[in-house]
């Protein structure tokens, strides 16, 4: 085997791996990343105890214009390829029941340490606080404009535009047009969203476990369970994050998206029923609001029975069957128009990206340009939240940096 020199672009969790494996491999390898040091979104990742892969992954768990295209590299890098890598480099994983996996220490910080010390001993060169603006290919040759080295293969690692505090931008994506990529155009995903309605900052702060049905174009189109998290802009928690993909990508073709919010998921419709019914005949003194503030939290009362056009005093014994239908049908079917996503600065990823249709699936080698490869987010891939985003990280940085021997 000829032995090459390789440049990486971006010291993130693809880049590092790509590092790592090639250097192993025995090329000469350089690392560039624009900040002070490598992996700042690990180190953000999972609330700084970095979700860093999961034991249940299939390619249904990831989104994009290629829908198959994750396959080949999840099954040349599976949870036990990462385990066993993972070990290599000093790290034991915990791996809690519904397939997530961390680090046995919990702390992202230990995955970056591991990362970049193991690279450093493979003999990988970081080269940090250098932004590598522009990649020129001269014949068999790519040149990088920040040293007068000539490489034989790069590896683009940049990642994507999510969370631009940490580094992100959207070079990888300039770099690709330069070689004559196509970018599907980018979107937040796993972000929270902005509601218009004259009630939700007036919620603010009030958590509930809830079923959250995702409509676009008034059609149902996602439903999940967990918290939701009421905010000044709109909403927050772990069941939006979970629909906000498609939410993001309906938004960004101009589509309407609604939510319909079940705060009662445990009780059926003619339960809730009958149970206010027979609630508001055996307190018949109490107000409306005193009985609904019984089922929910206080600060929803009046925002809700103002939607349901009920006034908070009106006596229990007043109510008739249509006002409790009415109660009832925002109790398990509130309504709220989502107008944008809370944006790439709150955003955990991002979807869109470089084509997949013009890599190579088993290396993530540009079919436009022999020896350039991208990998981890750059590329239009982008997966659920569980750690499923990380392991595509390595599983593709992995792909890339074999490729290079072969
Ligand atoms: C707050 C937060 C929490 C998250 N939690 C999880 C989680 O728990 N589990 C999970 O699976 N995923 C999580 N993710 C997503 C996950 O971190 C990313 O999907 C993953 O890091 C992507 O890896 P990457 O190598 O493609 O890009 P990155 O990790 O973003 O790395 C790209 C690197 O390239 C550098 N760079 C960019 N452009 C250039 C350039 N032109 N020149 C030099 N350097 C450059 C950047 O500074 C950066 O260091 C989280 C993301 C965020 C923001």
């Amino acid at each position: 085997m000829t032995y090459k020199t390789v440049a990486i672009i971006g010291g993130g969790a693809s880049g590092l791996m790509s590092a790592i494996v090639a250097a192993q491999e025995g090329h000469v390898v350089h690392l560039f990343e624009k900040n002070a040091h490598v992996g700042k979104k690990i180190l953000a990742s999972g609330n700084g105890r970095c979700n860093i892969s999961n034991k249940n992954l299939h390619v249904s768990d990831y989104y994009s214009r290629q829908p198959a295209f994750a396959a080949e590299a999840l099954q040349r890098f599976t949870f036990h390829d990462f385990e066993t890598f993972c070990f290599q480099i000093g790290l034991l994983l915990d791996t809690k029941k519904d397939g997530r996996a961390y680090p046995r220490s919990y702390e992202a910080k230990a995955v970056v340490t591991a990362l970049r010390r193991y690279a450093l001993q493979c003999g990988v060169t970081i080269v940090t606080d250098t932004f590598v603006e522009k990649v020129v290919k001269n014949r068999d040759h790519f040149h990088l404009h920040v040293n007068s080295h000539l490489y034989d293969a790069v590896i683009v690692a940049t990642g994507s535009q999510a969370a631009p505090q940490l580094g992100a931008n959207d070079s990888g994506y300039a770099i690709a047009r330069s070689f004559h990529h196509h970018i599907i155009p980018p979107y937040p995903s796993l972000v929270q969203l902005c509601l218009e309605s004259t009630c939700h900052a007036k919620m603010a702060g009030v958590k509930q476990h809830a079923e959250v049905t995702l409509y676009v174009n008034n059609k149902q189109e996602e439903q999940t369970q967990g918290d939701i998290l009421f905010t000044k802009y709109g909403i927050s928690g772990f069941a939006i994050l979970d629909i906000s993909h498609a939410a993001s990508l309906a938004l960004q073709s101009q589509q309407c998206v609604t939510l319909g919010i079940d705060l009662f998921t445990q009780t059926p419709r003619p339960k809730l029923l009958k149970l206010l019914h027979d609630t508001c005949h055996r307190l018949e003194n109490y107000s409306i609001a005193e009985i609904v503030s019984l089922l929910i939290p206080s600060k929803m009362v009046p925002h809700l029975l103002h939607a349901a056009h009920i006034a908070p005093q009106t006596s229990a014994k007043m109510l008739n069957t249509k006002t409790v239908k009415q109660i009832v049908n925002l109790l398990k079917d509130w309504r709220f128009t989502v107008t944008q996503t809370h944006g790439f600065q709150h955003a955990e990823v991002s979807g869109g990206g470089v084509d997949t249709a013009e890599l190579n699936p088993h290396t993530f080698e540009s079919l436009q340009c022999k020896n350039l490869y991208f990998v981890g987010e750059v590329c239009d891939i982008v997966g659920r939240r569980g750690g499923y985003n990380l392991h595509f990280a390595w599983a593709s940085g992995y792909a890339a940096a074999q490729a290079i021997s072969t």
